[in-house]
């Protein structure tokens, strides 16, 4: 599809080239692509994008070769977002972008890590992967030799900074004003937004299962999945094993992709917004879930919660985590020349600017960008006599 196309297929409410708030350093136009089309192209190019295939998702990457990353996670979120952002006639390659780019900030080994940093910066400023998703693009790749960061579009900027403090807002600029102000971000963000949660509610389920953390019996608990198990189980009574919770994990993902794109139609249409901006001012997100398929939504979360991310060998794991993180944090930020030379250079950089908490931030953007193999290798070159450093 060419551009010219597609633009004329978008609806008036959708993000559109033409209405970019543009980059933060001017560049030429790209001559085949779209400026969205560039950004995703940006971002799937990325180092940070391809550590993704080696961080946690719910389960450590040596558990097994066939639970989700966060790589695939990512994947999984475009794939669903693409299908509602197209159905209501929005940018799909600005959702794609967003998407992709959406967990580029996640610390090795999932929400534990990320807790787990959050509390060794807590005096320095705390540690938020939404945020530091943003700092990557915005600062941290290394690709272009004119500017920091991959200098993505506004939209896609704000799409990625899915949540943040008021206190980290007043320091973001342009793009940490809808915070202040209480806006909401495109309708290409809000897609990816729920995408998000989509896809981890059923890959999780469906990782929970293959791990064999919960049952089929613990699994029919939820509302929702009991619904989808006795369907499937009239149309093929014989169907069994991970065919048979194939067949329920599609089912889930279809009809509340269909909700969401049924329920946001409508809500769109009631509003009317002319153009991008009217989606922004209006007082609430405009892609939604119904009130029946956001009970199950919050039902199915719950009972992750309750089985499958409180089970006590995910948490064994999340310890584990937890004290690779926070003893890599001690030793960096007692020892900063122990970390390779251009770490060590932030430090400098960053101390120049902000003392103690610029060190802190120097060795969190480390440790951030580990996988979650290679933190444990530093952590057994750091305090494994044994092992070569
Ligand atoms: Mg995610």
């Amino acid at each position: 599809m060419t551009e010219h196309v597609q633009t004329a297929w978008l609806a008036a409410y959708a993000a559109q080239d033409e209405l970019s708030r543009g980059r933060r350093f001017v560049e030429q136009l790209p001559a085949y692509r779209s400026e969205f089309q560039r950004d995703r192209d940006r971002i799937i190019h990325s180092t940070a994008f391809r550590r993704l295939v080696y961080k946690t998702q719910v389960f450590v990457n040596q558990e097994g070769d066939l639970y989700r990353t966060r790589l695939t996670h990512s994947l999984e979120v475009a794939q669903i977002a693409r299908t509602i952002a197209r159905a209501l006639h929005l940018n799909e390659t600005l959702t794609e972008a967003i998407c992709l780019a959406h967990d580029l900030g996640h610390t090795p080994f999932g929400h534990a890590g990320q807790d787990a940093l959050n509390e060794c910066m807590r005096d320095y400023g705390g540690f938020e992967h939404n945020l530091q998703s943003l700092r990557i693009v915005d600062e941290l790749e290394e690709r272009y030799a004119e500017f920091n960061g991959l200098n993505l579009c506004f939209e896609t900027r704000e799409g990625i900074l899915k949540h943040c403090s008021l206190r980290n807002a007043q320091q973001l600029g342009e793009v940490g004003e809808r915070f202040i102000r209480r806006e909401q971000p495109s309708l290409e963000a809000q897609v990816a937004n729920l995408a998000d949660e989509i896809a981890y509610n059923n890959h999780d389920l469906d990782d929970g299962l293959r791990a064999g953390l919960i049952s089929m019996d613990d699994a029919r608990e939820s509302a929702s999945f009991r619904s989808q198990h006795d369907t499937v189980m009239q149309a093929h009574p014989a169907l069994t094993g991970r065919r048979l919770v194939n067949e329920i994990v599609r089912r889930l993902i279809n009809q509340v992709v269909t909700d969401v794109v049924e329920t946001s139609r409508h809500a769109i249409e009631q509003v009317a917004p002319a153009d991008i901006n009217a989606v922004r001012s209006h007082s609430k997100p405009l892609v939604q879930l119904s009130s029946v398929m956001s009970q199950h939504h919050l039902e199915l979360k719950r009972f992750l919660r309750e089985r499958v991310y409180r089970h006590y060998r995910v948490l064994r794991m999340t310890n584990k985590a937890q004290q690779v993180v926070k003893t890599l944090f001690g030793a960096f930020m007692q020892s900063p020349e122990l970390m390779p030379p251009e770490h060590q250079q932030a430090v400098t950089r960053f101390s120049a600017e902000m003392g103690e908490a610029g060190r802190a931030r120097a060795v969190a953007d480390y440790i951030a960008g580990m996988t979650d193999r290679y933190a444990v290798l530093e952590h057994e070159r750091i305090f494994d006599p044994a092992k070569r450093s």
